[in-house]
């Protein structure tokens, strides 16, 4: 088995429910003042628990 042509699907650690999920929901942003920040990933199941993305940019 090669796993060099299988397509890289974007597995997730729900940050909710702690299961993976290939087919994860960004649920929130986090910026931090020094470098980078991260995403927060939750799975379709969890993703409806958590408020909707607020965009600073967006008012
Ligand atoms: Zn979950």
């Amino acid at each position: 088995m090669t796993e060099q042509n299988a397509p890289r699907r974007p597995i997730r650690l729900c940050a909710r429910c702690g299961c993976t999920t290939d087919d994860p929901v960004l649920v929130h942003e986090v910026h931090a003042a020094t470098g980078p920040g991260f995403n927060v990933y939750a799975c379709p199941d969890c993703a409806p628990h958590y408020p909707p993305l607020q965009d600073p940019l967006i008012t």
